[in-house]
């Protein structure tokens, strides 16, 4: 027991940072910038055998939530519904009319190896291989360690995958968390939800700036993905960290977060690059 334990909260760590750091904070945000390709593949793998999908589909589909977050173009806003947000949005063929990856996520589709994942944005191919990889690897780690670490790795993988499902409705309901920021949308910071999702939990903090690499601003507020960054940035792994909630004041962050919007309805593709940072690209 004490083997799958110790197991199961390693693995669930390795996976949970893939979806924060990997998918989140650098894929769809460019929050950072790695020194070498083969730190960000470091970070995506453990996100993809965490059954989180074709990294270019969640990116695209996460940009297009910060565009039109809680509008009735947000692809899993709990206002459309929660049956939709929780799970009814996953079940699609397609991306959505509005959302296309070749625009919206230009950076990404420039490189080979999301593009190959993605499957010319067939999502039932796209799943068929996230599948078939995390079978592959399972199936590695259950001829190299047996079977208790094996199950250990498929349950914390299947658990990591609930986690962003679970905070993209919670976190969009006001009831049950409370606001730092005074965003136009529905985010709320819940405390439970941020321990476990490695501090994306504070998730009106990130309404208030999707581009900073920092979500947790007050001290009590544990930002563990935050952490890994600052560690990576240390030993020189990764540069360009950007954490503007605490190089200037609240308030002016959300003005400057109201100018991008007033900027993305003159020029919608202008926003896809106003969310992310140029010299990271
Ligand atoms: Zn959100
Ligand atoms: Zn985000």
């Amino acid at each position: 027991m004490y083997k799958f334990a110790t197991a199961f909260f390693g693995f669930y760590s390795w996976h949970m940072l893939g979806v924060t750091v990997g998918y989140h904070r650098l894929l769809s945000h460019r929050s950072f910038s790695c020194n070498n390709k083969l730190v960000e593949y470091f970070w995506v793998l453990p996100g993809y055998l965490a059954f989180e999908g074709a990294p270019m589909w969640w990116a695209t589909i996460h940009r297009a939530h910060h565009r039109y977050v809680d509008t009735p173009l947000d692809p899993h806003s709990p206002r459309n519904g929660l049956l939709h947000a929780w799970w009814g949005w996953i079940a699609k063929r397609h991306y959505p009319a509005h959302v296309n990856p070749t625009l919206q996520s230009k950076d990404l589709n420039k490189d080979p190896v999301y593009r190959f994942l993605d499957q010319d944005g067939d999502l039932l191919r796209a799943a068929g291989l996230v599948v078939g990889f995390n079978i592959l690897f399972r199936t590695l780690i259950l001829a190299r360690f047996g079977w208790t670490i094996a199950a250990a790795s498929l349950l914390a993988g299947c658990t990591a995958m609930q986690v962003p499902v679970m905070l993209n409705v919670l976190c969009h309901l006001p009831r049950l968390g409370y606001r730092n920021f005074d965003t136009e949308d529905d985010s709320v910071n819940i405390w439970w939800v941020a321990l476990l999702a490695m501090g994306e939990g504070w998730h009106n903090n990130h309404h208030a700036a999707p581009g900073s690499a920092r979500s947790g601003i007050k001290p009590s507020e544990l930002d563990v993905s935050w952490l890994v960054i600052r560690g990576m940035e240390k030993i020189g792994l990764v540069s360009r960290v950007n954490d503007p909630i605490c190089n200037a004041p609240a308030q002016s962050r959300i003005e400057e977060e109201a100018e991008f919007e007033e900027e993305a309805e003159l020029e919608d593709e202008l926003f896809w690059q106003t969310h992310l940072i140029p010299s990271a690209l």
